[in-house]
C-alpha cells in the first residue's frame, strides 16, 4: 500500500463525508486538510508512556493492540475557517465548536473506520484503530489505555502546550486519531526535540479560559492545564445547556497556535 494513496483518499473522503458537515447550522465542512504523519510501533518513546508521571502502566502498547504491529498512523483533521471563527468570541461556546466537537467526533470515528477498513481491504497487513476497540478504556479519571495526543507526537505531527493541546504546524484546534498496522510504512522524521518546542508560552491561552483552569506560564510549564477543572466546567456547564454536546475550545481559538505553529516570542 503506498501512503500517498492513503492520504489522496483520505481528503477525497473528507470532501465526500454527509457526516463532515452539519445540515442544521449550515456548516459545509467541520474538518478541512488533514495532516497525516508515521511512527514506528516500536518507537521507544511508546514505552515511555507507562512512566506513572506521563500516562501509566495501563497504557497499552501499539503491540497489545495488535500483535505483529509494525507502524502506527496518525492524523490531525483541523477545524474549518468557520467553526473556528464562530468559536473566537469570549464566553459560552460557539454553537458551531460543540457541534464540531460532538458531531466532528462521530465523523472522526468514521474516518477511523474508513482507514481500518481501507487496509484491511488491501489484504496486505491487518489494521486496527485502538479508540474503536472494545479493550478501550478510561482506567482513571481522565486517563485512559490509548492516547491520540500522544501517539501524534511520537508520529511527529506536533508537541505537547501549555493548554495541554498538540500545536501542529496547522495549529492546535481540531481532532486527532491513529490506526495500528501490521504494515511497514516509511516513518515521519520528528522535527522537534523538546515536549514544548511549538508552545511560545504567551499566555493568552490563560485569558481565554473562564474558568482559570490554565495556569502561569514559566511557573508550572508541565501542569499548564488542570483537566479537572476543565472537565468539570465542560460536565456541570456546557453540557446542560447544549445536551448532549460539550467541549469549549475557548484556549484553542483567538490564540497565536490556533491554526499554525507561533512565532517565538
Ligand atoms: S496560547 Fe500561547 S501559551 Fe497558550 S498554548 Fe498557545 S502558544 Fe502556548
Ligand atoms: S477547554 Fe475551555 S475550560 Fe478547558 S482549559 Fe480550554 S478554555 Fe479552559
Amino acid at each position: 500500500m503506498r501512503i500517498e494513496n492513503l492520504k489522496s483518499d483520505i481528503n477525497s473522503y473528507l470532501e465526500s463525508s454527509p457526516l463532515n458537515s452539519v445540515e442544521e447550522l449550515a456548516i459545509d465542512k467541520i474538518f478541512t486538510d488533514p495532516l497525516l504523519a508515521i511512527a514506528d510501533a516500536g518507537d521507544l518513546l511508546f514505552e515511555k508512556m507507562k512512566d506513572p508521571s506521563i500516562i501509566g502502566e495501563h497504557f497499552l502498547l501499539p503491540e497489545d493492540w495488535l500483535p505483529g504491529a509494525k507502524s502506527v498512523i496518525s492524523y490531525f483533521i483541523p477545524f474549518s475557517e468557520q467553526v473556528r471563527s464562530a468559536n473566537r468570541k469570549q464566553g459560552v461556546p460557539a454553537k458551531e465548536w460543540v457541534y464540531g466537537r460532538y458531531e466532528g467526533e462521530q465523523f472522526n470515528e468514521s474516518l477511523r473506520q474508513f482507514v481500518v477498513e481501507y487496509i484491511n481491504s488491501t489484504g496486505e497487513g491487518k489494521a486496527l484503530a485502538p479508540m474503536l476497540d472494545s479493550r478501550f478504556q478510561i482506567i482513571e479519571r481522565l486517563s485512559s489505555n490509548w492516547s491520540e495526543r500522544h501517539a501524534a507526537y511520537i508520529a511527529g505531527l506536533g508537541t505537547f502546550s501549555l493548554s495541554r493541546s498538540l500545536i501542529t504546524p496547522k495549529g492546535c484546534a481540531g481532532r486527532y486519531g491513529s490506526i495500528i498496522t501490521t504494515l511497514i510504512l516509511p516513518v515521519t522524521a520528528r522535527s522537534y526535540n523538546g515536549l514544548y518546542e511549538h508552545c511560545n508560552f504567551c499566555g493568552e491561552c490563560i485569558n481565554r479560559c473562564p474558568v482559570k483552569a490554565i495556569s502561569n506560564p514559566r511557573k508550572d510549564k508541565i501542569a499548564g492545564m488542570d483537566k479537572a477543572v476543565c472537565a468539570d466546567y465542560s460536565r456541570n456547564v456546557i453540557f446542560p445547556r447544549f445536551r448532549p454536546r460539550h467541549g469549549c475550545g475557548k484556549c484553542q481559538t483567538a490564540v497565536p497556535c490556533e491554526d499554525r505553529i507561533p512565532d517565538i516570542i
